[in-house]
């Protein structure tokens, strides 16, 4: 039976609720009065439950389309207002025992170099990382008990804390490494991780366990009930995602939007953010092979539909996607993305030759950081290096409580301006930091924080200039 509050996968993630719930959006895709009442509720910018999110989904009626991208264009700019947060991936290890057959990482891979960082050779990723400018990692790892234990994350994390190069800091890292035990969450948290992020791949039983034929990966309830077992380890703040690509998107975006609803069923709180990785290519993966491919305007419409079933959840996508792509979905809900990434293990510190690419994926936009931030200053973005939450508590339950009453541009917007003036001192091009002087001077013209914040942010933006760094409110 559907049970948001359960604890097992298959109860939280009803197969037969979410095909229930394809038929009704099939059934009311141009019923304009469902839609209407679906959209009024959308209004007030709570959220949807899975079932009316997916009618907006399949919604054929193209002036309400239109309502639904200028409804998640809204949304987005009142709880997120105009700030991006930029974070580049760490590949530490491409060592794995699964057998994904999306992944070029699984096991019977022969010809994928096979590389593991040593903790030396992280810390010259790291200060490679800290001199684009970077303040926030996610680490990535294949999954191998042997080659990656929990023991050599959590070593690796202590080395990228350590890591004091100039002004350079990793103030925040957050971990995408296979679903583990309560016990493993736990000293992952013990760690100081920001995120704990695992994509689902597909949320349909039948077809994970396909494309996940052998190794621990293979256990599709182990996986689906990850978050909660890192929920009970105490990590509050953790990351869903699906693959698309693998299954039918409907399927997967309903999927999605129960697994949000079960997280705040069971632990009064919801993802803190929700990516949306498409399928690409890889050493020896072809994505035309996955029949599901889904194109740059269903993309740009599930994108919207997430922004508005769940506001409070950030969004991220990576440079799997194009500067085009990313560019459209930036107003459609979007509230991080990664920057100037590598997906090879190792590659940051010193270009890879191609007899050694241990890439995970292509990517599409290969952009320097730099160019990244000038390019969303000129789109009117604030681009912000913010680690402060996590660091002053404000995770899980904390967080959303400040998100639900959109204080967060309290705190969000004067520390985007802080983080912003720190990289353009430390990091930026002359024409990178031209615009982004004048842009700061703009933004804190409309910095809407009283006045008391605002003079303070006025003299840490002073302090910075003066060589002082890593102020937060
Ligand atoms: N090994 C961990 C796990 O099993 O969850 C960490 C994940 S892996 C380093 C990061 C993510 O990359 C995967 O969860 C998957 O969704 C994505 N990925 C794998 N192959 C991909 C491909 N060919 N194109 C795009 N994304 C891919």
């Amino acid at each position: 039976m559907y049970n948001p509050k359960s604890h097992k996968a298959e109860e939280f993630i009803h197969h037969g609720e979410i095909l229930e719930t394809l038929e009704y959006a099939k059934s009311n895709k141009n019923n304009k009065e469902v839609i209407d009442r679906i959209l009024e509720k959308a209004r007030l910018k709570k959220g949807l439950s899975h079932r009316e999110a997916a009618v907006l989904l399949d919604c054929e009626i193209e002036e309400k389309n239109k309502e639904i991208f200028d409804l998640a264009m809204e949304i987005k700019q009142d709880y997120y207002g105009n700030r991006i947060v930029l974070f580049a991936p760490l590949y530490l290890s491409n060592y794995c025992v699964n057998g994904c057959v999306y992944c070029p990482y699984h096991h019977q891979n022969q010809h994928i170099p096979r590389k593991k960082l040593t903790q030396e050779e992280i810390r010259n990723e790291v200060i490679a990382l800290q001199d684009m400018g970077h303040k926030r990692l996610a680490i990535e790892s294949g999954e191998d008990p042997v080659n990656n234990p929990i023991e050599y994350i959590l070593e690796s994390i202590k080395t990228i804390y350590s890591v004091k190069h100039k002004n350079g800091a990793i103030r925040r890292v957050n971990v995408n490494i296979a679903a583990t035990s309560v016990e493993n969450y736990r000293k992952l948290h013990e760690a100081g991780i920001g995120t704990y992020v695992l994509f689902q791949e597909t949320y349909n039983k039948e077809s994970y366990e396909k494309l996940h034929p052998t190794g621990p990966k293979h256990n599709y309830a182990y996986h689906t009930e990850a978050m909660d077992r890192a929920m009970e380890a105490g990590i509050d703040d953790v990351s869903l995602g699906v693959l698309f690509g693998l299954e039918s998107y409907r399927y997967e975006f309903t999927a999605l939007m129960m697994h949000a609803e079960h997280l705040e069923a069971a632990f009064g709180v919801g993802p803190h953010a929700i990516s949306v990785p498409r399928i690409k290519k890889a050493d020896d993966i072809d994505p035309e092979a996955f029949d599901n491919g889904i194109d740059d305007d269903t993309f740009a419409k599930i994108v919207a539909c997430i922004r508005i079933a769940t506001p409070y959840t950030g969004m991220i996508v990576s440079t799997r996607e194009s500067e085009e792509c990313r560019k459209r979905l930036l107003s459609l809900g979007i509230s991080q993305m990664s920057g100037g990434s590598k997906t090879s293990v190792g590659g940051y510190f010193k270009p890879m030759p191609d007899s050694e690419d241990s890439s995970q994926f292509d990517i599409s936009d290969r952009r320097p950081l730099d160019d990244v931030i000038k390019w969303l200053m000129e789109l009117g973005y604030l681009p912000s290096f913010c680690t402060a939450c996590y660091r002053a508590g404000r995770t899980g339950e904390r967080f959303m409580e400040v998100c639900k009453h959109q204080q967060i541009h309290n705190f969000c917007h004067p520390n985007a301006i802080i983080t912003l003036k720190e990289y353009l001192e430390d990091y930026a091009s002359p024409e990178t930091k031209a615009l982004g002087e004048k842009f700061i001077k703009h933004e804190m013209e409309i910095l809407e924080s009283g006045e008391k914040i605002k003079s303070a942010v006025a003299e840490d933006l002073v302090k910075i200039e003066a060589g002082e760094r890593d102020f937060r409110f």
